[in-house]
């Protein structure tokens, strides 16, 4: 998989692909992640990628021209599935989204700054507008990271066997259980007794019953999708 992030702040999205899962997921090709800073596209003298918003009001616009260059140039080289833009009014993104999306081949994200961009941007060049929850940030690139992040973690290859996504929460629609590691008493607080018998049957009923109970009690709207 391949993804092409546009931005005007490409060092926000350095860190996040320069440790762990990411990084491995990366090394091993398994997902190549290119990160374009808008303003190596604008041909404006002062560099700008932004205007003032036509009618007045308050906040910046992002410009339409760098971004139309960036987009074509990418689309001139390889076919993409889906040219994605942040926003927080766009559809919210959960577990299904990201698993349906980890077996694209190619996506495009566009990160907003200032008050947002162009509308005709939205209307010419976006397939899909994801927003990462009911907040407003001040940019699109922690969005495109978390995005990325849910999409990258399911692609097949990248987690190891002790970090297996099918039993992470909203897998199955069921919040993850509580979990435990050594020692098996920490100042008197014990361990359930069921996780120590070897009884991997019990266990596994445990573990379901535990996940039912948890998603009962803190999202019963789960259970009901
Ligand atoms: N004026 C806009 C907010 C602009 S915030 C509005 O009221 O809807 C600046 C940029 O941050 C947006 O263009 C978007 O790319 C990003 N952003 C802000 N909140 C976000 C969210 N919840 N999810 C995804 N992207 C978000």
């Amino acid at each position: 998989m391949r993804i092409d992030i546009i931005t005007v702040l490409p060092e926000l999205l350095r860190s996040p692909f320069e440790a762990s899962i990411l990084k491995r997921a990366i090394d091993k090709g398994l997902v190549e992640v290119h990160v374009h800073n808008l303003r190596d596209y604008t041909t404006n003298k002062q560099k700008s990628v932004d205007d003032y918003q036509f009618g007045g009001g308050a906040g910046m616009v992002m410009s339409i021209q760098p971004i139309d260059d960036c987009i074509s140039k990418l689309k001139s080289e390889r076919n993409y599935d889906e040219v994605i833009y942040m926003s927080p009014d766009g559809e919210t993104l959960n577990q299904k989204m990201a698993n349906s999306m980890s077996m694209l081949n190619n996506i495009i994200i566009l990160c907003g700054h200032y008050k947002g961009v162009d509308q005709r941007v939205r209307d010419h060049f976006i397939t899909k507008e994801i927003s990462i929850g009911d907040y407003v940030l001040s940019g699109g690139e922690l969005g495109a990271a978390v995005l990325s992040d849910a999409i990258i973690r399911l692609i097949p290859g990248v987690l190891s066997n002790e970090t297996s996504a099918l039993t992470d929460s909203f897998q199955d629609n069921l919040l993850s259980g509580p979990i435990y590691t050594r020692p098996a008493e920490y100042k008197g607080w014990k361990v359930p007794a069921v996780l120590l018998s070897g009884n991997f049957a019990e266990i596994d009923k445990w573990r379901e019953h535990q996940a039912y109970e948890h998603t009962k009690n803190r999202r019963p709207d789960l259970l009901n999708e």
